[in-house]
This record gives C-alpha cells, sequence and structure tokens, in this order.
C-alpha cells in the first residue's frame, strides 16, 4: 500500500503542543481511519528523558492519552523502582494512531508494519528535534527501529547505552512494558521488575550526568540526529566527529 507519510502535515515549530494540535489532521497513512482518536504525547517539553513506545493501545485510544493502559502501569511501576520521576519523562509513541482487528465487540491490537512506522516517524522526529533528550528509551522493536532507524535484535542491545556519535541522545533499547515481565534470578526463583529496573537506572543515571553538563559542552547534544544513532557507547569514536 502506498503511504503519503506524515511530513506534510508537520508544521515549522518549536511547541509539541503546536505539533500535537496539527497531527490531530494527519492523513500520513489509513491508521486514523478505523481509531478513535489521535494519541499524541505526555510530559514536559524540555524532559531530559524520552521513552519511546510502539503505538497507543485500547485504552489509550480511548482516553487520547499515551501509557494509561496495563503496560502503563507496568511502566510507572519501573520509573518508580528505578528512582525515576515520572513526571519529568517525556512519553510518546512510534505511531500515533491504534492499529487493531475488531472482533465481535472487541479491538485486538496489531503490531503497526514497517510502512506505519515510516510513514508517522515525521512527528517522532519533530518531537525529538523540539525536546532535544539526552536519553531515549525504546521500548521494544518498533520503537527501535523508529528512533535508531533500523532494525535491532532486542535481546542483543537491551540495556546498552547506545550513542549518536555525540551529535544525538543516548539510546537505550529494552522490551516494551506489555512484554514478558520476569526473569529468572540467580537463585532460581521466578521475580517481576528487577530486571527491568536495572535497565531504567541505566538510562535515569545517564540522563542525569548528562544534565549536569553546561550547554555548549561537548558532553550534552547539539543535534538530534536519530538516523546516525546506533553504536554502542563503548565503540563510538572521539565526540565530535561524523557518523561512519
Ligand atoms: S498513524 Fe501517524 S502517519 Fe498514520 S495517520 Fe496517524 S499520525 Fe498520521
Amino acid at each position: 500500500m502506498d503511504r503519503e507519510g506524515a511530513q506534510a502535515w508537520v508544521p515549522s515549530t518549536r511547541s509539541v503542543s503546536t505539533l500535537a494540535e496539527a497531527a490531530r489532521d494527519c492523513r500520513g497513512c489509513e491508521l486514523w481511519e478505523d481509531a478513535t482518536q489521535l494519541v499524541f504525547s505526555r510530559g514536559p517539553a524540555g524532559a531530559r528523558l524520552v521513552l519511546v513506545g510502539e503505538q497507543p493501545g485500547d485504552q489509550e485510544d480511548q482516553s487520547g492519552q499515551p501509557f494509561v493502559g496495563p503496560a502503563g502501569r507496568v511502566l510507572v511501576d519501573a520509573l518508580d523502582r528505578a528512582g525515576v520521576d515520572r513526571s519529568t519523562v517525556y512519553v510518546t509513541n512510534a505511531v500515533k494512531h491504534f492499529r487493531h482487528t475488531v472482533r465481535g465487540k472487541r479491538r485486538i491490537h496489531e503490531k503497526p508494519g514497517v510502512g506505519h512506522v515510516t510513514a508517522c516517524h515525521p512527528w517522532l522526529e519533530a518531537e525529538l528535534a523540539i525536546v532535544r533528550p539526552d536519553v531515549v528509551v525504546c521500548l521494544g522493536a518498533t520503537a527501535a527501529r523508529a528512533v535508531l532507524g533500523r532494525a535491532v535484535t532486542i535481546g542483543a542491545v537491551r540495556g546498552e547505552l547506545l550513542e549518536a556519535d555525540g551529535s544525538g541522545p543516548r539510546v537505550v533499547v529494552t522490551t516494551h512494558p506489555s512484554g514478558p515481565t520476569t526473569r529468572r534470578s540467580s537463585r532460581g526463583a521466578r521475580t517481576k521488575g528487577p530486571a527491568r529496573a536495572g535497565r531504567w537506572r541505566v538510562a535515569g543515571r545517564a540522563a542525569r550526568k548528562r544534565r549536569t553538563a553546561p550547554r555548549g559542552s561537548p558532553h550534552r547534544p547539539t543535534e538530534y540526529g536519530p538516523r546516525s544513532a546506533g553504536r554502542p557507547a563503548s565503540e563510538a569514536g572521539a565526540r565530535g566527529q561524523p557518523p561512519r
């Protein structure tokens, strides 16, 4: 299916609320047709930490707010465990309308396709260019593809601090809150939360560290470059080097 993409609807602005207002009219792909409404974002435009999810769920579609359903409760718990003040975090999705199929009276979540992620990407890019966070946490593979511009294997990069070559935010990839929440501890018992919280602490620490660097410092990103992000910090060259 040919999709025009959202670019034609994205205004030139430095305001997230102006973006959100404009996005209500977006017809960049077909997902708006069966959704109740657009679900844009929530959180302060000056946030140092941005969370990117996949798409709104059923409850989000009805309320117009991101992460208010079961996944949102898991997310809040993970942030609390990691000591991250949730009111300081900006949350958004890779795709802004709810993709689903209808079975009887139920609406069943359907993963957005690569074409939907690509079509909706201009919104995410515009948001990140305004917010200019220090750290972006990608919740799941769809969010990672949207932010990094390529497919990644979650297990291979989970919790790792990726770097955007000094020109953008650091990126952490983890599982989506609606995904599995348990792991086997070193003692063999099934545990919930700590593994996820550990990854959140990585992101929270990175955001706090960067927040202390003064504006103009080489330790602060000066330009957002999501398509250049993705190399682990340990492998990245000197800051200020152009992306390879
Ligand atoms: S999902 Fe994104 S690109 Fe598609 S109509 Fe909604 S806002 Fe536009």
